[in-house]
């Protein structure tokens, strides 16, 4: 595959092989335990029993990723990543509570009831490979496998950001700091490592990621990283839906959604996942006003340690494209009930070609929408059913949330204010059937985060493209 990939698109492939200028695999600093902040107390218990049985067993183990990146930057890191020698059949073994986990790229779930640890093997640069069983990618250069295992140098070379590539030795709790990972740290910039572009290609997720830790870490993305991003961002569109609704949740769900969506319209990444969004919003101002409302208030939800459901922001999201194609079909001649109805379909058949929606979300997203005509018309025989209905809440914020950016809806919000205040009775059973976010830390200080899903499953962890 390579060999063929060399043929067909030998720029690309040079692009692909040409060492790192700015890194290579010697530019490693160790900074001893003293000289840095971070302590075991930060660490999730979880995370250092991994890391002990690892040691333990004889193999390299390092906590790696946004667990060291955020512990010295002095926040609390939303999941542990943890890296060793260790293959993951053997990390496997060593605990009865893992699962080997995907197929193109082999990791190890630790699982301790809601938590999970991920435990990565040192991957190794592909090109390096004699054959192709082990490593792959597409004409454009995307990694379709990667499971070619190597040094600690070498995975290093393999992550996304440099501030991304810090590592904390179990062994002596020194950090291992690659191409300047530690002064990018100090200095609040992302910086690739490696050729900008041909990392992108290899995995167009970092395009995201890139704007995602910008945003949630006050940090300036580095001129060369940021530069080929606008050009190349209509590779995320080869990125399955699936992984991309992962992606959204990251990005929207985690407190700094209005500043991401800034950076993400800025190197023409929103239009990439939500195109019919975006077209709409730069056509009307109500309808940026309204997304934009929508992202300060989730965010001032989750400083608040509110609920929030990923239902509530992509009934948002694509909200105008309902309206607009609801206007279309009316003119068609079809009875406004109707043309909400194909409307709904129809926008949310032509999100899920870019992000998928699950099921768990798609339905409340069409209640929300559903109940807000209901909510307008304030029928009294039907005010108690209403207020009573588990969709309520969301409801109820959402046509809020329409008057607050200007919609004339005849005081419906107030009306509904006043309803609830009057008949707490009511408000009580719907509480009952609220969505509810799951505990921060299921309980722990340090521990999983998890995307604002509304069910009790184990966290979703997406895997990392090394
Ligand atoms: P957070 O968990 O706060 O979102 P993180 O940096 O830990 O941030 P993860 O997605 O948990 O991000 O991934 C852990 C580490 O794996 C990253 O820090 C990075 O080193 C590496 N990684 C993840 N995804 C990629 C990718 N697409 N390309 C290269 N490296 C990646
Ligand atoms: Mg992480």
């Amino acid at each position: 595959m390579l060999k063929r990939l060399q043929s067909t698109s030998k720029s690309l492939f040079a692009k692909f092989t040409k060492p790192a200028k700015s890194v290579d695999s010697s530019d490693v600093q160790i900074i001893e335990r003293k000289q840095h902040s971070i302590s075991r107390n930060d660490i999730s218990e979880n995370a250092l029993k991994v890391l002990y049985r690892l040691k333990k067993a004889g193999f390299e183990a390092h906590l790696v990723g946004g667990g060291v990146r955020d512990i010295l930057l002095g926040e609390h890191p939303k999941d542990f990543d943890v890296t060793t020698n260790a293959k993951p059949e053997e990390v496997h073994k060593l605990f009865r509570n893992s699962r080997l986990i995907g197929r193109r790229f082999k990791l190890v779930h630790v699982v301790f009831g809601r938590d999970v640890i991920e435990v990565a093997t040192f991957r190794a640069g592909h090109d390096n490979t004699k054959n192709n069983q082990h490593a792959k990618q597409s004409e454009s250069g995307m990694l379709l496998r990667d499971n070619v295992y190597g040094s600690i140098d070498e995975d290093a070379m393999r992550r996304d950001f440099t501030v991304n590539a810090l590592y904390y030795d179990i062994k002596d709790f020194s950090v291992r700091s690659y191409a300047g990972g530690i002064d990018d740290l100090n200095n609040k910039v992302m910086r690739l490592i490696g050729e900008p572009e041909a990392r992108y290609r290899e995995d167009p997720v970092r395009m995201l990621r890139a704007v995602r830790f910008a945003a949630k870490l006050g940090f300036k993305i580095d001129k060369p990283a940021a530069d080929p991003i606008k050009e190349l961002a209509p590779l995320l569109l080869d990125i399955p839906a699936a992984r991309m609704f992962e992606e959204v949740l990251k990005l929207f769900m985690a407190g700094k959604a209005k500043a991401t969506f800034e950076l993400m319209e800025q190197h023409n990444l929103f239009a990439q996942l939500f195109p019919h969004t975006q077209q709409c919003i730069n056509e009307n101002s109500s309808y940026r006003k309204m997304v934009e409302q929508a992202l300060i208030n989730s965010d001032l939800r989750i400083s608040q340690g509110k609920s929030l459901t990923p239902a509530f922001i992509f009934s948002v999201f694509l909200w105008p494209n309902l309206l607009e194609t609801k206007k279309k079909n009316e003119s068609m001649g079809m009875h406004p009930a109707d043309a909400m109805q194909q409307a709904q379909s129809d926008v949310v058949s032509h999100q899920q070609k870019h992000t998928s929606i699950p099921k768990r979300f798609m339905i409340p997203m069409r209640e929300i929408w559903g109940m807000q005509y209901r909510l307008e018309q304030r029928k009294p025989r039907q005010l108690e059913n209403i207020v009573g209905h588990g969709r309520f809440r969301a409801a109820y914020d959402f046509l809020l949330l329409r008057e607050q950016v200007g919609e004339q809806l005849g005081e419906a919000g107030d009306f509904w204010t006043q309803f609830q205040e009057e008949n707490p009775h009511l408000v009580q059973q719907h509480k009952r059937n609220e969505y509810k976010r799951p505990a921060r830390n299921g309980g722990k200080r340090n521990g999983p985060r998890r995307n604002g899903d509304d069910d009790r499953r184990p966290p979703r962890k997406s895997k990392p493209r090394l």
